[in-house]
């Protein structure tokens, strides 16, 4: 057993030294292959015994937790904001307020790239990472540890000297390829792209499922700590400690003697930071000496002895030429901007978006107008300003379209709701053909050899109507199709047969119903086991489920109402398509636990509720979701209700806790 613990430890060590290799020096001297041998090995050996649990192994890299409620923790040191300086003169003005208040010429600056993500504050106890929490007001914010941890530029054990307990800033950005690669794929799964990298990163860090956050390609640079004085006495030093003792600090930053030498470094990445891989939105100057530092103290709101310049947004004029009014496979209408072709911040822009009616109706858009296009953390640039003077007298005002641009029925608006949707559903043709080709799409049945355009093809020859039209699709049909050969048609007929053993979660995913994405479809797949089960659920039961929201509920109450979406199902059933969950049987592994009820409550840090549910099944156990007489066990992890609490108690229910649960499936 002593031999097996020191093989573990030895192996979490040379993790993470490889990790600081490979993040922090961009040095690795092991290949991506032999660290994940080493990575599976450590998974497995912590698989076969848990008592050597640690939550700041590396292999919890990849997330697994689930964080119900994000707990609010008071800072210990206030985050504070920035002040902003907008012009060269700005920066003159704050030297001479610091010079004054100092009685001092002599002050030098560093200058730092000013990260546009999610600034978090981490703090270390013993040099172990202990807790990851976000701004939110700069006096509380919110605990965010698990999905934090899952970020690999984020040391989990710390290299070297440290003091007991410090507290470290850092901004935690996507980058833009990693943006567009998930935005790439949300398209191609007819998802509405998200809007810009900040609010993706920030949304991230709140996603229940740490496994999830552990697949974003999240990255941390660390710009402040706030530990003992004695590690450092200038802040570019404070930054050198850092980055000895394990964290990813940024390698772009300066020492200036002077303001112009601080404008020299901002012009530098005005016209740079079109090259780097993650947004900036400025830079952040602060007074190198920690001790001229602390004679200048803060204001209520920001610390005096820094201040960031704040790049303007670049943008242009560029004239309007149309508006297009797209539907999606939803029915939402998204109105896009149509213009005359201008060069922006080095690529070329021939549209932009409107987002919705509203802002439309506040730009007092004309065609022909002289408009002004910004790019600022999005990726297609929005419209900002019109140049009234410059319209002609005979302009025609934009109006938002009243009919479908493709069905002709007329759009309406759900009260609440910022988008227009055209309402038919069943008569739509970019409605139709783009639910079809959801449904063979690859994550959804994964049809392959049947691409968009066949779908067309099909659809304008009445080949098809719906997705379930596609398994009545016969050889003869398709060969005389443009492009098609013997080989083609026979692989398509094969892919459509093949499909019909695509499990019920995907199937449900590909029915296309609104908001129900491939995370929801697979919690309510294996919540509700069939599509009968799920379809009749109602509003209130939907929402029991975790992670299901009104709206999601609402919108699956909706599908099911429709007499067409019945016999949609009704047809693919004959067909012999999978309605049914494989996820919830298994044969269980022992029956340890026959006859017992458990309900699982609160936060788990070795597994996820899931893996934890699945663990009481495979012992023979029962799940149910609320205490009653018949539970047996109530399984707490952290941060349960109170209320579970003194239901047990009332009810006489054992309360057990992770380690006991273990201890009892082991034995
Ligand atoms: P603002 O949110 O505009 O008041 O700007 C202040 C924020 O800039 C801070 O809360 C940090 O999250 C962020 N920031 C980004 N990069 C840096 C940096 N190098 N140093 C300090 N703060 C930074
Ligand atoms: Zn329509």
């Amino acid at each position: 057993m002593k031999q097996i613990r020191e093989h573990l430890l030895a192996l979490r060590k040379a993790l993470h030294d490889h990790n600081y290799r490979y993040y922090v020096l961009d040095d690795p001297i092991i290949s991506d292959y032999d660290f994940d041998q080493k990575l599976r090995e450590l998974a497995d050996l912590e698989k076969q015994y848990p008592e050597f649990f640690d939550p700041n192994s590396p292999t919890l890299r990849v997330g697994g937790t689930i964080n119900k409620n994000f707990p609010t923790i008071t800072h210990e040191f206030p985050m504070y904001s920035l002040d902003n300086a907008y012009s060269e003169q700005e920066l003159f003005d704050w030297e001479k307020r610091i010079q004054k208040r100092l009685g001092t010429d002599t002050v030098a600056y560093t200058c730092e790239l000013k990260f546009d993500g999610v600034s978090i504050s981490l703090t270390y106890e013993s040099g172990v990472l202990e807790q990851a929490v976000t701004r939110g007001d700069g006096t509380q914010g919110d605990e965010v540890t698990q999905n934090v941890r899952t970020i690999p530029t984020v040391p989990l054990q710390l290299r070297g000297d440290f003091t007991d307990r410090f507290a470290i800033r850092g901004e935690i950005v996507l980058p833009i390829d990693g943006f567009n690669k998930m935005n790439e794929e949300r398209v191609a799964l007819g998802e509405e792209p998200y809007r810009n990298p900040r609010n993706t990163a920030s949304g991230t860090l709140k996603l229940q499922d740490s496994s999830l956050v552990a697949k974003r390609p999240l990255q941390c640079f660390l710009y402040q700590m706030i530990a003992d004085r004695s590690l450092f006495t200038t802040q570019l030093e404070s930054l050198q400690t850092a980055r000895k003792l394990g964290f990813h600090v940024p390698e772009h930053y300066t020492l200036s003697s002077s303001i112009d030498e601080v404008m020299h470094f901002i012009s530098h990445w005005e016209k740079e930071r079109s090259n780097l891989p993650f947004e900036i939105d400025g830079i952040v100057i602060k007074v190198n000496d920690i001790s001229q530092q602390d004679e200048l103290g803060y204001t209520s709101k920001s610390p005096r002895w820094a201040i960031a310049y704040k790049f303007k947004a670049e943008s242009t004029y560029a004239i309007l030429e149309s508006v297009q009014f797209q539907v999606g496979r939803t029915g939402a209408i998204t109105p896009v901007a149509v213009l005359d072709p201008v060069v922006l911040g080095g690529t070329v822009v021939k549209r932009a978006s409107l987002h919705n009616a509203d802002q439309i109706e506040k730009l007092d858009l004309y065609y022909g107008d002289s408009v002004v296009i910004e790019k600022g953390g999005e990726i297609i640039p929005k419209i900002t300003s019109v140049d009234r003077n410059k319209r002609s007298i005979q302009a025609k005002k934009v109006l938002y379209a009243s009919h479908c641009p493709d069905c002709q029925t007329e759009l309406i608006r759900i009260e609440g709701e910022a988008d227009h949707y055209c309402p038919n559903h069943e008569g739509c043709p970019t409605q139709i053909v783009g639910r079809i080709q959801h449904f063979i799409s690859r994550k959804a049945m994964n049809i392959y050899g049947l691409g968009s355009e066949t779908i067309e093809l099909l659809y304008q020859q009445r080949l098809i109507v719906s997705y379930a039209d596609l398994y009545a699709l016969t050889y003869d049909q398709l060969i005389p199709l443009e492009r098609m050969a013997d080989k083609s048609v026979q692989n398509i007929l094969d892919a459509i047969e093949e499909s019909k053993k695509v499990p019920f979660e995907r199937l449900l995913f590909a029915l296309g119903i609104r908001y129900v994405g491939q995370t929801v479809a697979k919690k309510l797949a294996s919540y509700f086991g069939s599509i009968d089960a799920l379809a009749k659920a109602d509003v209130e039961t939907l929402v029991e489920v975790d992670e299901i929201g009104s709206r999601i509920a609402e919108s699956v109450v909706d599908f099911f109402a429709s007499l067409t979406n019945i016999q949609i199902i009704d047809q693919l059933k004959m067909y012999g398509l999978q309605f049914e969950s494989k996820l919830a049987e298994h044969q269980p592994i022992s029956n340890t636990l026959s006859g017992q009820s458990f309900v699982i409550s609160g936060v788990f840090s070795s597994h996820s509720r899931d893996e934890i549910k699945k663990l009481v099944e495979d012992h023979g156990g029962k799940i149910s979701s609320s205490l009653s007489s018949k539970t047996t066990y109530l399984l707490a992890g952290e941060n349960m209700g109170p209320k579970k609490q003194i239901k047990a108690d009332e009810l006489g229910i054992s309360i057990i806790d992770e380690a006991s649960f273990f201890s009892m499936i082991s034995s």
